[in-house]
Parts: C-alpha cells; sequence; structure tokens
C-alpha cells in the first residue's frame, strides 16, 4: 500500500488499516512453494483455529526502551563496542554513538515482503557495520552485496523514504522463483538474501562458515542418533541460520508460547522403524532417538514461525497469537549442560504478517533502533513503538534475537588480534577477503561516520 492511501484513509492504527484494506481488496495472487527445504525434518503441525484477536489498549509511552536490565558480565546493547563473542571476531555488533535511524521504504507494489527483511538487517548493528565497510572499500563490485550496500548508505543519509530499485532489480539473483509482482515470503526472501551475502563474502576456495555472515548468523548444531537395537551413538554436526519451529501446541485459549516452540525442537524425536534409519555399527534398520543440542552459538538468533503450511496442497496460514519474551537463553540447550541460563539474547526486530491468507496480508518490522527505542517500519511509514507494544505482537512471523556478549570478549578484543577492520577508502578494489587486524574499533566507527557525512553531502546530488 502506497503512503498515499494511508493518508487518505485517515488516522487511527496503520495495521487496522491494512488488515480491513487486504480484506476488501484480496485480489488473487499465486503463491509459490518455498524453494529451500527446513534444515531438520519436523513433523506436520496441526492446525489451530483463527480466533479473533483482543488486543489490550494502546500503550501511549511511544519508544521506551528495554526494560528487562543486561546480566551482570554482559556487554549491553547500549554499547559501542561489542565485538562479539567468538575469537577472532570479524564483526561489530553495537551501534556507533550518534547512529541516525534509516529511513523508510516505499512500496510501489507487493514488496512489504522485502522491505521489512531489508529493515530487519538494517537493524543488525553488524549488518551495517559489515555493509558500511564495504560501500567505504567498494568491495564486490556488480554483486548484490554491493547494491545491498548501496541501500544501506541511502537508508542512513538522512532521506525520509527511499524506493530500493536496485535491489528490487536484482530480484532474479536473489532468489530466481519470487517475483516483485507477488507476494512473496518475508521469510524465505530473507535467507535467500543472506546466502546471496554469504556467497559474495566466502573467500574462493573457502568453505560458507568461513565468511563474515557465518560470523552474523552461523551457529553449529549437533545432532546425536542413538540406535535402539545396539545402542550405538552416531553423532553428526550442521550449520544453521535460523531455527524454524512450529506451531503444532494447543492449548485452550489458542495461544502459543515461543519459548515452548524452541524447547519442542530440541526436545528428543522417535525414529521409528518404518522411517528406515540404517545403524552404522549393527547395520540393522532399527528404531532411534535423535536429539539436537547446540554446539556452537549463533550471535544473533532468527526464530522463523512456521505459520504457513500445505493443507492438501493449499496453502494456509495459522493465526494462533504468539508470545515471545524480550530475554532469551539458549543455554538450556546447549551441548555442555554447564551452559545451561548462560547464554542471554536479546530481542532486536520482529517481522509480523497481518491478514488471514498466504496470497494476501501485509508485513511489517518491529526493530529497535540505533537510539535504543522501537519504532514500526510499515514501507514508508515509522511509527514510534513501545517496549509493551513491541512485544505484544500476536502476528509475529519471524524473530530476531542478538547474543549478549561476555565482558571479558570485550577486554579481550583490546588486546589480541580480533577485529577485522571496516574497510577504508584506501583499500578501494583491493581487499577481496576479510583482513584481520589488530585493535581497529576506534577507527571503524570513524569510518562509519565518514559514511553518514559523505551520504548527507551527496544527498542533493543523485547519491540518495
Ligand atoms: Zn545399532
Amino acid at each position: 500500500m502506497t503512503s498515499v492511501m494511508k493518508r487518505q484513509n485517515g488516522g487511527g492504527n496503520p495495521f487496522q488499516q491494512h488488515r480491513l484494506l487486504t480484506q476488501i481488496k484480496d485480489k488473487p495472487i499465486s503463491f509459490v512453494r518455498a524453494k529451500n527445504p527446513e534444515p531438520v525434518a519436523i513433523k506436520p503441525a496441526s492446525y489451530i483455529l483463527i480466533k479473533p484477536k483482543q488486543r489490550e489498549e494502546e500503550d501511549t509511552s511511544p519508544g521506551t526502551t528495554l526494560s528487562a536490565a543486561t546480566p551482570t558480565n554482559f556487554i549491553p546493547l547500549s554499547a559501542t563496542l561489542d565485538p562479539g563473542s567468538r575469537s577472532p571476531s570479524k564483526i561489530q555488533k553495537a551501534w556507533k554513538k550518534g547512529t541516525p535511524s534509516p529511513a523508510g521504504l516505499i512500496n510501489q507494489g507487493v514488496t512489504c515482503y522485502m522491505n521489512s527483511a531489508v529493515q530487519l538487517l538494517m537493524h543488525m548493528p553488524a549488518m551495517s557495520n559489515y555493509l558500511a565497510d564495504i560501500l567505504l572499500a567498494k568491495k564486490y563490485p556488480g554483486s548484490v552485496t554491493q547494491v545491498f550496500a548501496q541501500l544501506y548508505g541511502k537508508l542512513f543519509g538522512g532521506k525520509k523514504n527511499i524506493f530500493p530499485r536496485q535491489l528490487i532489480g536484482r530480484l532474479d539473483d536473489i532468489n530466481c522463483m519470487m517475483s516483485e509482482w507477488n507476494q512473496e515470503d518475508a521469510h524465505e526472501y530473507f535467507m535467500s538474501l543472506m546466502s546471496r551475502l554469504q556467497e559474495d563474502s566466502t573467500p574462493k576456495g573457502e568453505k560458507l562458515n568461513s565468511s563474515v555472515i557465518y560470523d552474523m548468523f552461523g551457529g553449529n548444531l549437533e545432532q546425536v542418533v542413538v540406535c535402539g537395537g545396539c545402542g550405538n551413538e552416531s553423532v553428526t554436526k550442521q550449520d544453521f541460520y535460523d531455527l524454524s519451529v512450529n506451531l503444532d501446541e494447543k492449548k485452550p485459549e489458542g495461544r502459543i508460547s515461543l519459548k515452548r516452540c524452541i524447547t519442542r525442537f530440541f526436545e528428543e524425536e522417535q525414529i521409528q522403524k518404518k522411517d528406515g534409519y540404517k545403524c552404522d555399527e549393527c547395520q540393522k534398520t532399527t528404531s532411534a532417538k535423535k536429539t539436537s543440542r547446540i554446539h556452537e552459538f549463533p550471535e544473533h538468533l532468527v526464530v522463523h514461525v512456521k505459520r504457513f503450511k500445505f493443507v492438501n496442497d493449499q496453502p494456509r496460514k495459522m493465526g494462533a497469537p504468539l508470545d515471545y519474551p524480550a530475554d532469551l537463553d539458549l543455554g538450556h540447550y546447549s551441548r555442555d549442560k554447564q551452559r545451561a541460563g548462560v547464554v542471554p539474547y536479546k530481542l532486536i526486530g520482529v517481522i509480523a504478517h497481518c491478514g488471514r491468507t498466504t496470497g494476501s496480508g501485509h508485513y511489517i518490522a518491529h526493530v529497535r533502533q540505533p537510539n535504543g527505542k522501537w519504532a514500526t517500519y510499515d514501507d514508508d511509514l515509522i511509527e514510534p513503538l513501545s517496549e509493551k507494544k513491541a512485544l505484544k505482537e500476536e502476528d509475529a512471523y519471524m524473530l530476531m534475537y542478538q547474543r549478549l556478549t561476555p565482558q571479558a570478549s570485550k577486554s579481550k578484543s583490546a588486546s589480541g588480534p580480533k577485529s577485522v577492520a571496516m574497510g577504508t577508502p584506501k583499500a578501494a578494489g583491493k581487499v577481496t577477503k576479510p583482513v584481520v587486524k589488530t585493535g581497529k574499533g576506534q577507527r571503524k566507527m570513524a569510518d562509519i561516520d565518514n559514511i553518514f557525512a559523505s551520504a548527507k553531502r551527496k544527498k542533493n546530488s543523485g547519491f540518495v
């Protein structure tokens, strides 16, 4: 929906307007089956009856910050330096002080799926800092990464609205099954774009998990299958970039807990003999038990709530309201039981799908802005949002949590060769892979500062 239409509809809640409009318009749009298979096979969810929503009274205090305190010995989200928990670190997870809020994204068709995914990525400090590096160093010319970095420069350049023409023009490169004229799946677009950025950033001849994108999103799962016949344990490891969780829990009141969904994801799974598991040890096809545990924790946890299902080849949306926390602890799902309770994450963004069908509806993003306050990005409309409301989006479809870095990582980083320098103009055209340098945190931030200043200077010369 365009901003003109929004204005013509007068004031009031834009989400309600979207719902009403999508019900009225309801134009036929083809649905494309997801191209990427799910990383872990999970039982199909049962259908949950959609109930009318009972929204609470509006919270009139806009833009309040997260109330839950940062656990002791962890770097708060408000810090200005945060190298992340890994060593060596290629990322910088803190916003530079004074970073402006990104502009809105104009939707001239049905590209809200794209706009919401882009805003979620742009509101990740680590992604923004990386894109600043790409833009300054003019890395990967002609690539989707370069186009995305140019969009970063425009979004943070002081304009109110941007039409992401160049990024839309690269949709075929990002996911050739998608069309800018169809309502597509925001999660699928998000993962396709991330995958493209990862391919661009992986040095030739190296594995995908050597890329900076793995350092932002990647984690590693350890899967243990215990043979029901001989008791042999078979252990495999698998990288993951998001968790796709089922909404298959029925409750009388119809509400779903995200924590419960994640717990179910990690619960022991019974493999039946008819499923065809063959044990490497005893060579028999037998029953088995499978459990997944986190071996390496991601710096950013993307949780995809599987609201869209194919039932009898027909797409169907599961509208159950989702309850999700501001603070999440993944330590409970660690391979190492000692970690239980000590791997904290904080919510930094939510993508919601409003509407009751897969072919219509509308995507919006609730995000934590660089100033620590929350806002809703509804295409080109940006509205302040209280933390309370940010945590009450019942239509939540994707959530992004940022891992809190132990304070020790900060001090280690200052003395060790850990951080990768953000690009500098001098490096333009030369740097093709991440360069490990020492203690460049201050320079990184100065470089980002240049981007804001440069973008503002070029504002009237076609740059933004
Ligand atoms: Zn066996």
